[in-house]
């Protein structure tokens, strides 16, 4: 069992050089540390990532370091009690680094890796989703021209991590031969998730994709750009009422078999969601602001049937007993489990291990970077070791 002896933390610097936190604990099994990501477009009902700020949740963790060595932790339930004792103290990303480096302490002890703390029997790889071309809020508000649309993402079937990474890199590299040819100011440049950037617009970046005969996802983020009942689309500059954007949608799947389809409309509209599913029930529907991985508007989703998949980012929720109970209601009512990276990353690597440990069916991370990689060398890892 783990004693959490002290605790304290400090800032760094995500991939995009915003301030982040790092949680560093004391145990009686050795030194542990985790960080927690940054999204970019955050949904409005994720929970808040800090208390007040970031300074001030680092000084309520110094003021609670004395409490945690009554918290004897055991196992993965255990953790309900470290949240017992900062329950509304401190926010989300805060939470989520703690309880990260608990696990991280509690696999040491244990002489496990982290998934099987989780889960044991886990065997089920989860198969890659890579953001190859990115916009949107991802691509910043100096880049002028770009696609309304934040990510095009490529989902290769394979029998293993190893070789869908081999895939997409090699796929992102072609990609970039064939924007310089079709978009006369691709500069090479990448964005926050370290995809390419490019002006051209969504379907003109479909269509090039569409060459590569991959299955092929996007997300439209739409909440991004949704305001008073219309999708202002900037490239080119148009509008889309609520059913206009249903029709465009349900093109965009037909005319380029679209595999997977996140937030195609509004953080809110449920409804769309649903009349978008009902009509395209192949086409994975995925929730993401919409469901800000929050187990309240999964039920709903699930009461509506907006979606057949959900991304879960840890760091949405903080509580990683939540993140649990949420990954078994989507299972159960055979909602595919996507776990996903943030646009704003470190080099934390236990996104893999808590995709694996907890069953997901699909990983989003970027294809490239360092942040990227990280995360899933350390699912390939998983994978070498059980394969072995
Ligand atoms: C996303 O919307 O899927 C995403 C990863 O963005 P962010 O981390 O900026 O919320
Ligand atoms: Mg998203």
């Amino acid at each position: 069992m783990v004693v959490v002896k002290s605790v304290s933390a400090k800032h760094l610097l995500d991939s995009r050089g915003e301030k982040t936190i790092l949680v560093s604990i004391n145990t009686n099994a050795g030194k542990f540390s985790a960080s927690a990501p940054n999204g970019k477009s955050t949904g409005k009902h994720e929970a808040s990532p800090y208390k007040k700020d970031l300074e001030k949740d680092i000084e309520t963790l110094k003021k609670f370091k004395d409490y945690f060595s009554d918290d004897v932790v055991d196992d993965f339930n255990d953790l309900r009690r470290i949240e017992d004792t900062v329950e509304g103290h401190i926010g989300a990303n805060s939470l989520f680094a703690l309880e990260s480096a608990i696990l991280k302490a509690l696999a040491k002890e244990k002489k496990k890796e982290v998934w099987q703390i989780i889960n044991q029997n886990a065997r089920k790889f989860p198969r890659l989703v890579g953001n190859c071309i990115g916009g949107g809020k991802h691509s910043g508000p100096d880049t002028k021209k770009k696609p309304d649309f934040q990510e095009f993402l490529l989902i290769p079937k394979t029998d293993s991590v190893k070789e869908a990474f081999e895939i997409n890199k090699k796929a992102k590299k072609e990609i970039a031969g064939f924007l310089k040819r079709k978009d006369e100011k691709f500069e090479n440049k990448k964005n926050d998730e370290d995809a390419w950037k490019t002006s051209l617009n969504e379907k003109e970046v479909l269509e090039i994709l569409n060459g590569l005969k991959l299955p092929l996802g996007v997300d439209v983020a739409a909440s991004g750009f949704y305001k008073r009942k219309k999708y202002h689309y900037q490239n080119p500059v148009l509008e889309r009422t609520v059913e206009e954007q249903f029709s465009y949608m349900g093109n965009l799947i037909k005319n380029f078999g679209l595999f997977y389809i996140e937030d195609p409309f509004d953080e809110d509209d449920f409804a769309s969601f649903a009349k978008l599913l009902k009509k395209y029930p192949n086409a994975m529907v995925v929730g993401d602001d919409l469901t800000a991985t929050n187990i309240k508007r999964l039920q709903k989703a699930i009461d509506n049937k907006s979606i057949n998949a959900i991304i879960v980012k840890p760091n949405q929720n903080g509580s990683l007993i939540k993140v649990k109970s949420l990954c078994e209601l989507a299972r159960k009512n055979n909602i595919k489990i996507v776990f996903s990276h943030r646009s704003g990353e470190t080099e934390e690597n236990i996104l893999a291990d808590l995709a694996f440990g907890f069953g997901a069916d699909f990983f989003k991370c970027g294809i490239t970077g360092k942040e990227r990689e990280a995360k899933i060398r350390r699912l390939i890892e998983i994978e070498n070791k059980l394969r072995k």
